[in-house]
C-alpha cells in the first residue's frame, strides 16, 4: 500500500466514524467504508487546499453530511455562523450554504475573500424581497421600526434597523421601544411573532411582507396528527418558519440550534423534525441513539453544494463565486447586524 493509499484509508475511516450514522442522505447514499473511500481523495484535497489558501469553511446544518463532517471547520445555524464569520481571521471564507449567508459573512468580514460553491444557491425567502421593494414598503409605514430576518439580502439588511435570527427574534422585538414593527421578509415567522408577542402581553403591531421558506411552509397540522397516531410518545419539533397552525401543534418550536439542543436533552422514543433533512442527518451523527421517523424536506438551494464545487471554488474561484458588495450597502447592513448582536439575549 502506498503512502497515498494509507492516507486515503485513514481518511475513509475518519469519515465513516461520523457518516455511518446518517440514514437520510439527500441522494439516498448509504455510508459505508466503500462510499467513504470514494470521497476520501476529495476531502483530503479540500483540507490541503484550505491550509494552502488560508481558508476556512463555514457550513450550514442543512448541507450534505460529507461537507459538514468531511471538510467544514464550523457547522451550525445562521446565528452561530455569523458569529464565526465575524471572528475568523482567514484570508478566504468559503460559505457552504446559500448566497445570502455568504453575503452576511462578507458584511462581517470585509477583508476576507468570501466565496460560494454555487452562485445559483438562492433562497425562496431571501429572494422574495428586494431593497427597492422594502424602500417602497417603508414609505407606507414611516413610523415603523424595520426588523429583518437574517434570511434576507444585503440590500434588505442595509434598509433595516435591526436584524434578527429565529433564535433571538422574540426577545429582540419584545424589547424594541417601537410598537409598530415592519417585519420582513418571512410572513409565517411574522405570524408566529405576532402570536408570541400576544402571549407575552407585549403591545406590538406586526406588519409583514409576503415571503415564505419553500421548505418550512410545506408542513401541515395533518402531518403531525397522522404521525402522533402512528408513533405514541412522539415529540414534534418545528422551526418558526413553519405556519402558525403547525407551530401550535408542535411540542417544541425553535431555531435550528435550539431544535438540536431540545432533541439532545430530551428522552422521547421518536422525533418528527419539521425542517430541512440536513438537520436530521446532523442529529443522527451527534445523537445516534435517537429515533427519527422521517417527514423532513429537502431545500433544493442547499443541495446545490457539493464537494466537487467546494474543491473547484477553493482552487480557482470564478468571478461569479466571489461575493462583492457595494461598500455603502455593506456598512449599513453591518450596522443592522451589529444592532442584533447588541440586543441579543446574553444566555
Ligand atoms: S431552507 Fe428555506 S430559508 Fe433555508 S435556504 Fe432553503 S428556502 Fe431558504
Amino acid at each position: 500500500m502506498t503512502a497515498t493509499d494509507d492516507a486515503i484509508e485513514l481518511e475513509a475511516e475518519r469519515l465513516l466514524r461520523s457518516l455511518m450514522h446518517v440514514d437520510c442522505d439527500p441522494h439516498g447514499k448509504t455510508w459505508n467504508l466503500a462510499t467513504c473511500r470514494a470521497i476520501a481523495p476529495l476531502t483530503l484535497e479540500i483540507n490541503r487546499l484550505k491550509a494552502e489558501r488560508d481558508a476556512v469553511i463555514l457550513a450550514h446544518s442543512y448541507l450534505e453530511p460529507e461537507i459538514i463532517y468531511g471538510v467544514a471547520d464550523f457547522r451550525g445555524d445562521s446565528y452561530f455562523l455569523s458569529m464565526k464569520a465575524r471572528e475568523v481571521r482567514a484570508k478566504v471564507i468559503l460559505f457552504a450554504g446559500v448566497v445570502f449567508m455568504a453575503e452576511t459573512a462578507k458584511i462581517l468580514s470585509p477583508e476576507a475573500t468570501v466565496i460560494v460553491p454555487d452562485r445559483g444557491s438562492g433562497c425562496s425567502l431571501a429572494d422574495s424581497l428586494t431593497g427597492d421593494q422594502l424602500r417602497r414598503l417603508k414609505s407606507l409605514y414611516p413610523d415603523a421600526t424595520v426588523v429583518c430576518y437574517i434570511n434576507s439580502t444585503a440590500d434588505v439588511k442595509a434598509e433595516s434597523d435591526v436584524c434578527v435570527t429565529s433564535g433571538n427574534v422574540y426577545h429582540i422585538v419584545e424589547h424594541l421601544p417601537a410598537r409598530r414593527i415592519l417585519f420582513v421578509p418571512d410572513r409565517l415567522m411574522g405570524d408566529n411573532l405576532r402570536a408570541e408577542m400576544k402571549r407575552r402581553g407585549a403591545d406590538k403591531e406586526i406588519i409583514t411582507s409576503d415571503g415564505t421558506c419553500m421548505v418550512h411552509d410545506q408542513f401541515s397540522p395533518a402531518d403531525i396528527a397522522e404521525a402522533r397516531e402512528r408513533y405514541p410518545g412522539l415529540k414534534v419539533v418545528a422551526h418558526p418558519e413553519c405556519p402558525p397552525a403547525v407551530a401550535a401543534a408542535a411540542d417544541f418550536v425553535g431555531s435550528t440550534g435550539a431544535m438540536m439542543k431540545y432533541v439532545k436533552n430530551s428522552g422521547a422514543p421518536y422525533y418528527l423534525m419539521l425542517t430541512e433533512c440536513g438537520l436530521v442527518g446532523r442529529l443522527q451523527v451527534e445523537s445516534p441513539e435517537k429515533a427519527f421517523i422521517g417527514g423532513c424536506r429537502l431545500c433544493p438551494y442547499m443541495k446545490l453544494n457539493s464537494l466537487e464545487k467546494v474543491r473547484d471554488a477553493l482552487k480557482a474561484p470564478r468571478p461569479d463565486q466571489i461575493i462583492t458588495l457595494d461598500e455603502g450597502v455593506r456598512r449599513r447592513a453591518a450596522h443592522c447586524i451589529d444592532r442584533m448582536f447588541e440586543l441579543s439575549p446574553t444566555d
